[in-house]
């Protein structure tokens, strides 16, 4: 008897490693791994939450016509070309899902978000990974993968777990440079963090272009990774084919109303934006003050740093220790980054806890 063959190409995809809660020892602690928000969520999102528990026989709204309404007016966009999903990883897997196949190719970054590659193996396409420059998006390296077979291109931009960002001018070049045939997918989930009047130009691209996907999520910023509602934005045809293999109910009733709720409470934003401006400016100086033992922070536009250990400290050691202080940050030597830590902005305490245990390890 023989047993139901998965396809090889689903055999193929290295599972996703989700950011960890307890240490080792199975000991609840300070989770600095997955980029949540330190300061929870807007109380207007948890009050609206708690108030749709009258409504759990309900099926959700299928078209979400009020979250998309929200959103348009808020962006500026059409609410008929906004798709929406089970946070924006089911909208990236829609993307893929839509537009690439067997015998198809997919390109993303060296250190890119893990969600692009099984997004594309999940479907039969072929990964193609791009060359970074000093751990940033390098638009030529991209370009030059790029082949009558390509049919996508997935840039987080700030980019995850690097947190390093490409101007307008090299998103532009990056989009110029594709045959219309392909699709730019722009991951904006941390484009709330950014510092400064400097937006990457992709959601005036996706109003504009035909070929461009600007995805968007409320798991980080507004505090809301539990309730799984992203969304995207590009030309209505685009939209039109991954409405096609949408789940019918994908986000929820509770989670839409704490999504609605939170868009309305910018104070909160506002206060999140602030507080991960100020830590994350002072985390990496602490970080530089390392740079004897060896530690170097890479440039981060987004609510966590890339730490990378080139003394004797190695990484490795750095999250076994940062684990026995109490703190779970996110070591990739699965992403190609055995030498580095991604580790989120959290909280004064937790960041001066942080920092602190890392110097005592670093014997600074
Ligand atoms: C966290 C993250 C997302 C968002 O995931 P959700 O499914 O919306 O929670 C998307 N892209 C990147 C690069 C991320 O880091």
């Amino acid at each position: 008897m023989t047993a139901p063959v998965p396809k090889p190409w689903i055999m193929e995809i290295a599972p996703y490693i989700p950011g960890r809660a307890t240490t080792d020892s199975g000991k609840k602690a300070i989770k600095l791994s997955s980029n949540e928000n330190p300061l929870g969520t807007s109380p207007a999102a948890r009050e609206a939450f708690a108030s749709a528990a009258g409504r759990l026989e309900r099926y959700p709204d299928a078209s979400a016509t009020e979250l998309r309404d929200v959103l348009a007016a808020k962006y500026d966009l059409d609410p008929a070309r906004i798709i929406y999903g089970n946070g924006s990883d089911e909208v990236l897997h829609l993307a893929a899902g839509a537009f690439a196949g067997q015998g198809d190719e997919v390109i993303f970054v060296h250190y890119g978000f893990a969600v692009y590659e099984i997004a594309a193996r999940r479907v039969g396409a072929k990964p193609i990974v791009a060359p970074d420059k000093d751990y940033a998006t390098d638009v030529d390296a991209i370009l030059a993968c790029v082949t009558e077979r390509t049919r996508i291109v997935f840039i987080a931009n700030p980019n995850n777990p690097t947190g390093t960002y490409a101007s307008r001018a090299e998103i532009a070049r990056l989009h110029a440079g594709l045959p219309s045939h392909v699709l730019l997918v722009l991951d904006h989930a941390y484009a709330e963090y950014i510092e400064g009047d400097v937006e990457d130009g992709g959601m005036e691209l996706a109003r504009s272009a035909p070929n461009v996907l600007v995805t968007r999520t409320f798991s980080k910023m507004y505090g809301l990774a539990a309730e799984r509602i992203g969304w995207g934005y590009a030309a209505a045809p685009i939209i039109e084919a991954m409405h096609r293999i949408r789940l019918p109910f994908s986000i929820t009733i509770a989670g839409t109303a704490a999504a609605i709720a939170a868009l309305g409470d910018t104070g909160f934003v506002e206060h999140t934006a602030k507080h991960n401006a100020e830590w994350r400016r002072w985390f990496a100086q602490e970080i530089a003050k390392l740079g004897n033992a060896g530690l170097r922070a890479v440039p981060s536009q987004a609510n966590f740093v890339l730490v990378l250990f080139e003394g004797r400290l190695t990484a490795e050691a750095a999250y076994k220790g940062l684990m026995d202080a109490g703190y779970i940050v996110r070591w990739l030597p699965g992403q190609g980054l055995p030498h580095g830590l991604r580790i989120t902005i959290g909280t004064e305490d937790e960041t001066r806890g942080v920092i602190a245990a890392l110097r005592a390890l670093a014997g600074a």
